[in-house]
Order: C-alpha cells, then structure tokens, then sequence
C-alpha cells in the first residue's frame, strides 16, 4: 500500500472508494504530498462533468474534484484539507436543486451517496446517514410498522440535501416541515469539526443548519422523528371551475382537519385553459373504510369529475415515481427545470394567485407540469431558518414547470420571469422557498432570512469562517 492510500484509509476515506469512487478533475494545486491532492492522479472526468449538472440543467458547474466518502471522519478530512488549500466544497446529495446551489467552480464536491446507512429504528425515532433517500428511509421504516410524519411528494431526494432546505409533503399543511422533524443532527462543519447538534447540545448550529442552504455544516447522519405508519391512504381529487373555488374548499377541508393530507394545483388542459384540483388524503387501516360523503359534504366542487382511489400507504408515497418514469421517457426529466417556489401569506393569497397564473401561458409550465397551489397551517412551523409569511395559515404557491423542450433561451426567459415574479411576490409578503431558479444577491438572502439573518450568517462566520462551504448560493 502506497503512504498516500494509507493516509486516505486513516483519514476515514477507504481505500475502495479512493479507487473506485473518488474522483478527481484535474492535477492538484496543493500540497503534491497530501493524500487528497495525490489523488488527483484518480482523475474520473464522468463523475466531475456529473457533479457540474443538477436537475435545473440551467447552471453547470466544473469542480475540481469529486470525493465520495463513505465515513464521517473522511469528511472532516477533506473539508479540513479544502480549508487548507482555500478551496470551496459543496455537498451534494441526489443532486435535485435546480439553480447550481450543488455545485462549485473549481472546487471540491462531496459526493455523500456512499454514506447511506439506515443505522436505528426505535419505535418513535430512526437514524440514518444524510446520503440516504426518503424512499430507503420509508422502505426501512415501514417495516417496522412506522414512518416520518412529512414526507416529500418525491422520495428520490436526500434525507441531508432536504434538511438544508426544509422538505414539505402533502402532510404539511397540518405537520410543518421535515426539518420540524429533525431530533439531533450529526454534522461536519465548515472546518472540519464533527458535532452533534439538538436543541439541548450545540443548539444555535442546530437552528442554523436546519434549512441554513448547507452554509455552516454538512449533515452527516439524522435522527428523525416517527409516527405509526397508515395501511392505506384513501385520496380524493375533486376539480373546481376556478381558483377562488378550489381554495374557498381548501380553507374550509383545512379548518375542519378533514383530511391528513392536503395539497392542490392549477394544471394545464391539453385542449388549453387550466385545471383547478385538491388533492387531499385521509390514513385509514383498511379495515373500515373512511365516510366518502362525510369528507365531501357541502364541498362545492364538481362532483361528477371527483376521483376517489384507495391505495396501500408505500403506493401512495411513491405515486411520483410514476410520473419520474415518464418524464424520464419522454426525455423532460432531463431538460432545463426553472421552478419557482414560494409561500404566499394567506390573507392575500387568492389574490397574488390569481394574478399569476392569469398571466401565465400554459407551455411555460409545461403538458407535465403544474402551479402548485395550497394552504398550510403554520402552527407546527418551528425551524427558525424555514422563513414564512407572518400569518397562521400560508400558501405553498410553486411554479414547477416542466418545458418540453430543452431551449437555452427559453430557460433564461423563464429564469428572468421567475425573478420579475418573486419580487412582485416578495412585494406581497410572500417568501422564497429556496429550491428556486433565479439569481439571488448576498443582499437578497439577508433580507429573505430577515430577523433570522443574524443567526445564519453569525454561524457561517464561527463555523465556517473562510466561506468555503456550498458557494452556490451567492449567500456572503
Ligand atoms: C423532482 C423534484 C421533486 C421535489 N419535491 C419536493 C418536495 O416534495 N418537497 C420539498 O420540500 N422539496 C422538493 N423538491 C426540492 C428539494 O427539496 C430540494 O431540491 C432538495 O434540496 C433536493 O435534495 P437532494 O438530495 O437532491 O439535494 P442536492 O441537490 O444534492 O442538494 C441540495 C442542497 O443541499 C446541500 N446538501 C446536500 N446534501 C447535504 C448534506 N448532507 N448536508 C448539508 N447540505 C447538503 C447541497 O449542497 C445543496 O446546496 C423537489 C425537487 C425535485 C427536483
């Protein structure tokens, strides 16, 4: 064994991983003796032009060098060398943001899809590695007859890459957030110090690397909260003539908790016009059904066009698989993805809504795509870096536009609405949700984090004080 492989085993990167997994993008700048600079000579030109793409497909990116680590001590070490070398690093886990918040010019990503574990299941908590996906975590749970509260819609993204965001699902609108769901967090800072963080140890890093956009810390391993899982989800779509309509009924089924799930979207119709949908779910055990009627009483929707499905709770989770499997096929997975994702304040909400989609043509969301529109009590909202309108009830308003072509052009015309789109919103009182495609300034986040702002860019300063850590975001 060469000193340079040894000093990469001790260093908690293994061996297999130097080989096979680490890749490096170009010779070193850095010390030619240090083991992560030595191996440069494992250049893997695949995994760097991966690392420089995200599902935006709108920013790319070319790192330096791509390491996947598959201990938590390996990750200390390259953060600590990065530091040392002045160079930036960005984690990335299923590489799901959409504006090159996972990337880095010239600098280290690490790769944390070999640190996957699912290490303890106890009958009110799980722990598992950040690189882990939703999906591995609910596979795991379920069988034990339990799951997280939230879940994403899509379970395809990571357990850390969700928690530096936040993470809402359909069980939002009564639950918070995932990030609301987060024990105790084990994390890498921003020079190279393992911690454990809760609310009771480490707790102003806690509060600044749930939703803190992987500022100060990587996430290394989470212990989440869990619930007794649903057998079975019973899930009504109900269509409505228009907006005012469809969240009149959205308000109402909200207020009366009459379903455990709450979600709603304006889609495109194929002959034009648009679609106005609640999508709503109820948990039951199967063995007696939920009272159809009684859920629907007095809604005004448009009764002969109701769906009403009955699914296993796994099947009902993954239902985006589906969808993931078409656009895969049809080739829009892999186009240019400029979302627009926001919170918009309750009182206003029909208003700035309705605004918006009327001036919205249906291609710039897309046959597949749709304006995802629905209220969410904030009671349970207590991330202070997960920044929301100031009101009890708020809307989840997102622009997930599916274009079906990849034109550059036509991306950045949608890059540059987006922005035109936020400011209008952020007039409102309506606040980013930060998986969002538009260019933000230092200035820009500041105020989007608002009183909170102190807290993040205080840590950033004591955590990670040469700034190496996620540069995407523009944020200092
Ligand atoms: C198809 C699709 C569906 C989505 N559905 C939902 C949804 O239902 N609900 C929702 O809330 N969001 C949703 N999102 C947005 C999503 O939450 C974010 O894009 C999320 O960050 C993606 O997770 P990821 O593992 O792919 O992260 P990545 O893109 O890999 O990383 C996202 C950010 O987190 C950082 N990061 C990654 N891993 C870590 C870590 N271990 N520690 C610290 N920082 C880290 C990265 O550096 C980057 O800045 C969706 C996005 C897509 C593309």
């Amino acid at each position: 064994m060469t000193p340079n492989r040894r000093a990469l085993l001790h260093a908690g990167v293994s061996a297999t991983a130097t080989l096979a997994s680490l890749a490096l993008a170009g010779p070193s700048r850095g010390p030619a003796d240090g083991p992560f600079a030595s191996a440069a000579s494992n250049c893997n030109p695949e995994a760097c032009a991966a690392a420089g793409e995200d599902f935006g497909h709108i920013i790319h990116k070319q790192p330096r060098a791509v390491f996947r680590p598959t201990t938590i001590p390996g990750i200390a070490g390259i953060l600590r060398w990065a530091a040392e070398q002045g160079l930036t690093v960005a984690a990335r886990g299923q590489g799901h943001s959409i504006y090159g918040r996972v990337m880095t010019e010239g600098g280290i990503v690490i790769d944390l899809g070999a640190l996957a574990t699912i290490h303890r299941i106890e009958p009110d908590r799980v722990v598992v590695d950040a690189g882990a996906t939703w999906h591995a975590v609910l596979e795991a749970t379920l069988a034990k007859g339990l799951v997280p509260p939230v879940l994403t819609n899509y379970l395809g993204l990571s357990v850390g890459g969700t928690l530096a965001i936040g993470g809402i699902g359909g069980s939002s609108s009564r639950h918070g957030l995932l990030t609301d769901k987060a024990i105790e967090l084990d994390v890498v800072t921003g020079e190279g110090r393992q911690l454990t963080c809760s609310p009771t140890s480490n707790a102003e890093l806690y509060d600044a690397v749930r939703a803190g956009l992987a500022q100060c810390a990587i996430i290394t391993r989470a212990t989440l909260r869990l619930v007794r899982a649903p057998e079975r989800v019973r899930r009504f779509q109900l269509s409505y003539p228009d907006l005012p309509s469809l969240t009149a009924d959205q308000r109402r089924v909200l207020a009366e908790a009459r379903f455990d799930q709450l979600q709603g979207a304006v889609v495109p119709e194929a002959a034009g016009g648009w679609r106005y949908l609640l999508e709503a779910g109820v948990f039951h055990d199967g063995d007696s059904h939920p009272d159809d009627e009684a859920l629907l009483a007095g809604l005004s929707d448009r009764r002969g066009s109701a769906v009403v499905t009955d699914f296993a709770f796994r099947d009902d989770a993954n239902a985006f698989a589906k969808l993931e499997a078409l656009l895969r096929a049809n080739g829009q997975w892999f186009n240019p993805h400029p979302w627009l994702l926001v919170f918009l304040r309750g009182s206003n909400a029909l208003e700035i809504a309705s605004e918006v989609v009327a001036g919205m043509k249906s291609e710039d969301i897309g046959p597949f795509g749709r304006i995802t529109c629905y209220p969410m009590i904030t009671d349970e909202c207590r991330t202070p870096l997960v920044r929301l309108p100031d009101e009890r009830i708020v809307f989840v308003f997102n622009l997930i536009r599916i274009p079906v072509s990849a034109d550059k052009t036509n991306a950045e015309r949608l890059v540059a609405q987006n922005r035109e789109l936020y400011d209008r919103i952020r007039g409102a009182g309506g606040v980013l949700y930060p998986a969002s495609a538009f260019p933000m300034s230092s200035q820009d986040w500041a105020d989007h984090f608002g009183v909170q702002w102190p807290l993040l860019r205080d840590a950033k300063r004591r955590h990670d004080p040469g700034n190496h850590l996620t540069p995407g975001y523009n944020l200092l």
